[in-house]
């Protein structure tokens, strides 16, 4: 069971990363890819990641952190992707829920572009994070396409939209929020998806499953989720591990 998304560099577990491994092994969790959102948490998932056999590290700068990076540190960010363990660029896109002004968005986009050509140039995937700019998003990659695919993280869009994204490549990233009683739409997306096109994710510490919802999410709590999804398609939490993994390791080689 692939946790496919979480932040063990975030400072609430990076003094102790060994124990949520374990603790994230011990629940069934078989590999784990955490995901940088500026230089900082970028350099410390590389370094979490090099301590693990089975952890990897995604790295990029996320919309929201924009305003306080630079363009030095997407260069930075590029000699990061020499890292052996460095198997996608995110998390990276739009963010149009924090940020509402025109300025700032532009400014996301541009971001946004320049790290999906960084993407390209190395022959990786990317991780998208997208909220309130589904449309926007899915025009922007129409005209900068990532060449190895991704994932659309926490994936709180449409099923009609799933169609367009999967044009370019993408998988589906679905955690916790499945789980939620009031979370109409998610449920009947995971429900409908194809098989071929979903991925675990508990974007640990965020976004904790019921009954765990509103705590501090761990990787430990992927069973959860998983249940939940194989509830929903109807089938069993092996199936739903199964196809789900074998998403996850086509699209990022592993
Ligand atoms: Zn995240």
């Amino acid at each position: 069971m692939i946790d496919t998304h979480c932040h063990i560099n975030d400072p609430v577990y990076i003094s102790n990363p060994e124990k949520y491994v374990l603790e994230a092994k011990e629940a069934g969790v078989t590999k784990m890819l955490v995901v940088g959102y500026d230089l900082n948490s970028s350099r410390a998932a590389v370094e979490i990641a090099n301590r693990f056999p089975d952890v990897y590290a995604a790295i990029g700068i996320h919309p929201s952190e924009i305003k306080k990076a630079g363009h030095n540190d997407l260069k930075e960010i590029e000699k990061l992707i020499k890292d052996k363990k460095v198997i996608a660029i995110g998390e990276i896109g739009l963010d149009f829920y924090w940020d509402k002004d025109e300025d700032v968005k532009r400014e996301q986009a541009t971001y946004f572009k320049l790290q999906i050509e960084l993407a390209n140039k190395h022959k990786l995937p990317i991780v998208i994070h997208c909220r309130e700019a589904s449309e926007a998003a899915l025009e922007l990659m129409q005209k900068h396409k990532p060449h190895h695919g991704g994932i659309m993280h926490c994936y709180a869009g449409s099923l009609e939209m799933v169609k367009d994204y999967a044009k370019l490549g993408l998988l589906f990233g679905f955690g916790g929020v499945v789980t939620f009683k009031n979370a109409i739409r998610a449920k009947d997306v995971i429900k409908n998806i194809d098989k071929n096109l979903y991925v675990l994710e508990t974007d640990a510490p965020y976004l904790a499953p019921t009954p765990h919802r509103g705590e501090l999410n761990h990787s430990k709590f992927l069973p959860l989720i998983v249940d939940e999804i194989a509830n929903l398609r109807g089938i069993s939490p092996e199936e739903v591990i199964l196809e789900a993994d074998n998403n996850f390791k086509r699209v990022f080689k592993l």
